[in-house]
């Protein structure tokens, strides 16, 4: 007889074929509910899951722009407003080929329990396009990002709906979207956050989910009596939270061997201090070059190009005391997560969305190694956000060291939801029935109070 998560699951799928990135990240939920439901009947009876998996507005859209060379381009965009049971829809967008439905919707569905985690008041949803911003000049991103945004500001507003960066889209792609923003409202408000400083970003916002994600990391050690002074780290990704992912594992005295990009990655078994941090910053953010170029600049470090349709992933083979994903969705599969594990890892916090597939998921669990999901352990980027909403509603800026305090506060506190959560379910250990728990029963709550909306 088909599980009641496999039945479930069916619909799910019928309704929404080919999303398979969105099955994947509802079935995770989904499996971890099934004793709240038994617990609590009323989440049944008003059929909160049903109505939690289906988004309450998909917008989809055609973005054209024109290329330096005068010819005419044409991408999509969308934005899913998921759920608003506990406050405006809030999440990033992400400008990335790759992009459609089915991985904007997983997404915003993870964005949901993580923003609910986040001790704040904000729903979830998720945007972007598969327009590709490597390659293109600042003017042509800048056509793109106004496109883009000329459809985009009818639903969007600093109470309705709040964008924020993801894959793609940095600091220099939120300034032209709120440039265009304000010239077609009239309205300097808070309805992106990631912003300069200068014109009402807030300061900790770009480091953030790095860094939140190296605090989750040093909360889970701690449990061991542990922290990670000392541990060799490997780090995926080289965007913007791989760097302050990085920044920070050296603040806490662990030292970072690796750094990935699509192309390839890289080794430095004599650690990557802060003048070699400095140097890839400037390659990624500044001159947009690609992580070959360390090994080129640095030549003790090694260079490897990732190899497509290959069954593992080398970088995960890199010996480590912690792993820090902080690319893309399943950049770690099952025998990914076998070398880890089989190589003395004993601590992965996930700083991207989604990078290990189920199978990998169930080693780390398996193994009993301590393992924080993304939606819990990469929350301090949307935390930060969602404190930057706070300032700009007050017209006040926090220094550096209260948003940090607050950050690390927020880490702390989700740390404990889900060590809470997962022991009253009897999981002790298991930061993802945890996090989804606990970040689904709060969002289920304010949805039962609110009525069949
Ligand atoms: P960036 O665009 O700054 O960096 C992304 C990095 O990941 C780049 O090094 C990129 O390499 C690499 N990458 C992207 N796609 C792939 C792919 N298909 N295969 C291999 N490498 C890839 O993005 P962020 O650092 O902001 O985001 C990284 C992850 O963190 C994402 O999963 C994102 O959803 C998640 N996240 C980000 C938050 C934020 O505040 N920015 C908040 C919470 C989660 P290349 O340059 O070659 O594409």
């Amino acid at each position: 007889m088909a599980s009641a998560v496999d039945t479930f699951m069916a619909g799910v799928i019928a309704k929404n074929p080919e999303q398979k990135e969105f099955h994947q990240a509802v079935r995770e939920v989904v499996e971890s509910l099934i004793p709240v439901l038994d617990k609590r009947p009323e989440y049944r009876k008003a059929k909160i899951l049903e109505r939690i998996v289906e988004p309450e507005r998909v917008i989809m859209f055609r973005v054209p722009w024109i290329d330096d060379r005068g010819e005419v381009q044409v991408n999509r965009g969308m934005r899913v407003e998921f759920n608003s049971a506990i406050g405006p829809y809030k999440g990033g967008l992400r400008f990335h080929p790759s992009v459609n439905l089915g991985i904007i919707k997983f997404l915003g569905f993870e964005q949901i329990f993580k923003n609910a985690l986040t001790t704040m008041p904000i729903g979830g949803g998720k945007g972007g396009s598969d327009f590709d911003p490597k390659g293109k000049s600042d003017m042509e991103v800048m056509r793109f990002c106004q496109s883009f945004m000329t459809e985009l500001f009818r639903h969007i507003g600093a109470d309705t709906d709040v964008p924020a960066g993801d894959i793609g889209v940095g600091g220099r792609e939120i300034g032209f979207m709120f440039g265009q923003y304000k010239r077609l409202t009239r309205k300097f408000e808070g309805v992106l956050t990631g912003k300069g400083l200068n014109w009402g970003g807030s300061l900790i916002r770009p480091e953030a989910t790095g860094y939140g994600q190296v605090y989750f990391a040093e909360e889970m050690l701690k449990t061991r009596g542990e922290s990670l002074k000392g541990k060799t780290c490997v780090v995926s990704g080289s965007g913007n939270v791989a760097q302050f992912a990085t920044e920070k594992v050296l603040q806490l005295g662990g030292k970072v061997v690796s750094f990935s990009d699509s192309s390839g990655f890289i080794v430095d078994e004599e650690g990557i201090d802060e003048r070699k941090l400095a140097f890839v910053m400037d390659l990624k953010n500044v001159r947009r070059g690609r992580i070959k170029e360390y090994a080129d600049k640095y030549p003790k470090a090694t260079y490897q190009a990732t190899e497509s349709g290959a069954k593992c992933n080398p970088l995960w083979q890199v010996k480590c005391d912690v792993a820090l994903p902080a690319a893309t969705q399943n950049e770690i599969n099952v025998d990914d997560a076998n070398n880890l594990v089989k190589n003395g890892c004993y601590c992965v916090s996930e700083g991207a969305n989604m990078p290990s597939t189920p199978d990998a998921v169930n080693v780390f669990i398996e193994s009993k190694i301590l393992y924080g999901p993304g939606k819990a352990a990469n929350a301090g980027g949307v935390a930060v956000s969602g404190l930057e909403m706070s300032q700009n509603s007050m017209r006040l800026g926090w220094s550096r060291e209260e948003v940090d305090g607050k950050l690390q506060n927020i880490m702390k506190s989700i740390h404990k939801a889900c060590v809470d959560t997962a022991e009253a379910y009897g999981t002790q250990g298991n930061y993802v029935n945890g996090a989804n728990i606990a970040g689904f029963t709060k969002t289920a709550d304010a949805m039962l109070d609110q009525g069949v909306v």
